[in-house]
């Protein structure tokens, strides 16, 4: 089987207690030897995660869902690379649809967040995806390619993709199966020539992913792991996708 991502992305949801009972649930259920288990809680909640996965040693790496950027400036409030280090953060989504578009992230903020993530050594899952009126007017690829050029420079061996149809996340529709491995397939063409390199870049798809259709898309060709949101947050949703997709590779 090739190597898979699963990563839950909690969004602002639970509490310290969910964090606990999440983690206790899911690892009891999941079969994860042949997966790699990315779990995103809200970064006020890392420190607790991060203490129940080094006491017992768990099979779970701890992403962050965002980060800010160092500034020249004093930053009230921000959060940078070296402080979700220091929380045992190995990973950090950067690029995510919601912070695009109610938080103002253009591509300034977004190239000083990759910068800051690769400063402090994090590992990069960035994601990109097309609205509606961008598939509408035919020009999702065009907004996939402009969106991945901002990672030209960067350490290639820091940098993953999420591809994440806007007009799915939340919303219980996803493209179809030949439309998802498609795009992934155009993602990795097209970071191969902005790296300059013959590698694969790792491709996840997120949007409505459920324990239903989670095997049949871990199946595609192209796609090399899962972003969940809404079905990450129940444990035994979650473990029901990392044990289909385990039992389908
Ligand atoms: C997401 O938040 O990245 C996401 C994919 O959400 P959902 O699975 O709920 O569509």
């Amino acid at each position: 089987m090739k190597n898979f991502k699963i990563i839950a992305n909690w969004k602002m949801n639970g509490s310290k207690e969910e964090v606990k009972d999440w983690i206790s649930n899911f690892l009891d259920r999941a079969d994860l030897k042949q997966l790699d288990c990315i779990f995103c809680p809200p970064i006020c909640y890392l420190d607790k995660a991060n203490d129940i996965i080094f006491a017992d040693n768990l099979k779970l790496n701890l992403g962050s869902q965002n980060l800010d950027s160092d500034e020249d400036h004093p930053s009230t409030g921000a959060i940078n690379g070296a402080m979700l280090k220091d929380l045992g953060c190995e990973y950090v989504l950067i690029g995510h649809s919601e912070r695009r578009i109610h938080f103002d992230e253009g591509e300034d903020i977004l190239l000083k967040k990759l910068t800051s993530a690769v400063e402090s050594n994090l590992k990069i899952i960035y994601c990109v995806g097309e609205t509606t009126e961008q598939r509408d007017q035919d020009q999702a690829v065009a907004t996939i390619k402009s969106q991945l050029r901002i990672l030209k420079g960067l350490p290639f061996n820091l940098v993953s993709i999420a591809y994440e149809p806007v007009w799915s996340i939340g919303r219980g529709v996803t493209p179809s199966l030949d439309s998802i491995d498609e795009m992934h397939q155009i993602i990795k063409d097209e970071v191969k020539s902005i790296f300059n390199t013959d590698e694969k870049i790792a491709v996840s798809y997120g949007g409505s992913v459920t324990k239903d259709n989670a095997t049949s898309i871990s199946l595609l060709n192209w796609v090399d792991g899962l972003l969940v949101g809404g079905a990450s947050l129940n444990p035994e949703s979650f473990s029901e996708i990392a044990n289909n997709i385990t039992g389908q590779n």
